[in-house]
C-alpha cells in the first residue's frame, strides 16, 4: 500500500470520496440543513441560536445523507442538528464538566492521571456533534495548533517521563493535514517518553474518506498508535465505515470504540446489540459505553444513570465478552471514570460467595481451603 501511495496512486477524486470536497460542502448553516432536511421549529430555532454563538453547526455531505429528512427523532439527524433544547438548562450542568481547564499543567494539555495526558491539538471537527462534551472550546478557535505552540506541552511531557500514554484529542486531531499531523507525532516520539499514542477521533464515523492509504502510510512510522472512535447507532457502520475501520486495522492499528449513551438514540439493548456486533464483525472492540458527561446543552441528550445499568444488564449473557463493553460515568470535577453496573453477587459467607447468573439462577462459589 506504502509503495502504492510513493509512486503517486492518486488520493482523493476531488467528488465524494475526497475528504477535502466533503469539508468544503459540508452544510455549516440553518439554511444548509433546512435545504437538506425538513428541520422543526424546535431544530429551525436551535440551528439559528447556533449559528450566532456556541457549538457550530458542522455535517459532512457523506454524514447528512444517513439523516432521515422527515423524521425529526432520526438517531442519526439528533446527533448532529441542533434543537432549541440545547438553551435548556439542568441540574449538574457545567461548561467544562470533566474540570480540564483545572487539570492543565501546559496550555493545550490535560493531565488527569499519573500515567497518562491528553493532548488537545486542534479545535476543529469534520462534524460537531451536539452531545460534544467539550463545546466550550470546539469549533470556533484558530484551528489546528502548531508545533511551536503544542511546546509547552511536548516540554511538558518530556519532563514527565512517567506519562507513558498520549491521547491526541481536539476537536478531531484527524481533521487537520496529514503533514501537520506527521510533524507533531513526530515531535513526540523525538521528545518524550510516551509508549502509546491514542488518537481519539469521529472521522470513521463522520468522514471514513479521510482514512486513505497515504495517511495510514504517514501514521504507521509511529507505532504504537492506537485509534479511539466513536459509533453511537449501527446505521453509522456504512461500507464507507467499514471499509475505513478495516484500512487502520489492516495497518496494524489497533481501534476501540467509545459510544455515548444518548436518548432516544441509543438507550435501547436491542440497538446497542446490533452496534456492538457490528463492531466486533468490523474488528472494532467496544470498549466503553459512556455515560453522558453533564455538559451544558446536552441534558435533552441524557439518560438516568439507571438507564445504562438496566441495559448492559439485558446485554450480558446475550453478547459475547469482546461484544461487551465496561459501562463508564466520567466523574464529575475531573476525578476519573468510575465503572458502573449490577452486582452478581448477591451474599457474601466466611469462604462462599452466592451469585446470580444473568438468567436469574442462583449459585455459589467456595474459595480454596
Ligand atoms: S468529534 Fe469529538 S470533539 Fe468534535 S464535536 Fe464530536 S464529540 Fe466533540
Amino acid at each position: 500500500m506504502c509503495a502504492a501511495w510513493a509512486a503517486g496512486e492518486p488520493q482523493g477524486s476531488g467528488g465524494p470520496d475526497d475528504w477535502h470536497w466533503q469539508l468544503r460542502h459540508s452544510a455549516r448553516t440553518a439554511k444548509a440543513l433546512g435545504a437538506a432536511l425538513a428541520l422543526t421549529q424546535l431544530e429551525q430555532q436551535g440551528a439559528l441560536a447556533a449559528e450566532r454563538g456556541g457549538l457550530p453547526i458542522a455535517v459532512t455531505p457523506y454524514y447528512l445523507a444517513l439523516c432521515d429528512p422527515r423524521d425529526e427523532h432520526c438517531p442519526i439527524r439528533r446527533q448532529v442538528v441542533p434543537t432549541a433544547r440545547e438553551n435548556e438548562p439542568n441540574v449538574g450542568d457545567s461548561c467544562d464538566p470533566l474540570a480540564e481547564e483545572t487539570h492543565t499543567p501546559a496550555a493545550h494539555l490535560v493531565r488527569r492521571y499519573r500515567d497518562r495526558a491528553l493532548l488537545l491539538a486542534t479545535d476543529r471537527c469534520a462534524t460537531y456533534c451536539r452531545f460534544c462534551t467539550r463545546r466550550r472550546r470546539v469549533g470556533r478557535g484558530p484551528g489546528a495548533r502548531s508545533v511551536t505552540e503544542l511546546r509547552p506541552a511536548l516540554d511538558y511531557l518530556g519532563d514527565h517521563p512517567e506519562i507513558r500514554e498520549l491521547i491526541i484529542s481536539g476537536g478531531d486531531p484527524l481533521v487537520q493535514s496529514t503533514e501537520r499531523l506527521r510533524g507533531l507525532l513526530e515531535q513526540v516520539r523525538m521528545r518524550t517518553n510516551v509508549g502509546v499514542i491514542r488518537l481519539a477521533t469521529r472521522v470513521p464515523v463522520v468522514l471514513p474518506q479521510r482514512v486513505t492509504a497515504e495517511l495510514i502510510c504517514a501514521l504507521r512510522a509511529y507505532h504504537p498508535l492506537w485509534v479511539m472512535t466513536h459509533f453511537n447507532h449501527p446505521k453509522e457502520l456504512t461500507r464507507q465505515a467499514r471499509e475505513a475501520c478495516r484500512l487502520l486495522v489492516d495497518g496494524g492499528f489497533p481501534v476501540n470504540n467509545q459510544t455515548v449513551l444518548l436518548r432516544g438514540i441509543n438507550d435501547d439493548a436491542r440497538v446497542l446489540a446490533a452496534l456492538f456486533r457490528g463492531l466486533v464483525e468490523t474488528r472494532v472492540r467496544p470498549y466503553y459505553l459512556l455515560q453522558a458527561d453533564c455538559a451544558c446543552g446536552m441534558g435533552h441528550l441524557r439518560t438516568p444513570m439507571q438507564v445504562g445499568v438496566a441495559v448492559m444488564d439485558e446485554l450480558q449473557g446475550q453478547l459475547s465478552g469482546i461484544a461487551m463493553p465496561k459501562l463508564m460515568v466520567d466523574a464529575p470535577c475531573g476525578l476519573g471514570k468510575v465503572p458502573v453496573g449490577r452486582d452478581y453477587v448477591v451474599a457474601r459467607g466466611a469462604g462462599v460467595t452466592r451469585l446470580q447468573t444473568p438468567g436469574g439462577e442462583q449459585v455459589e462459589y467456595f474459595d480454596p481451603a
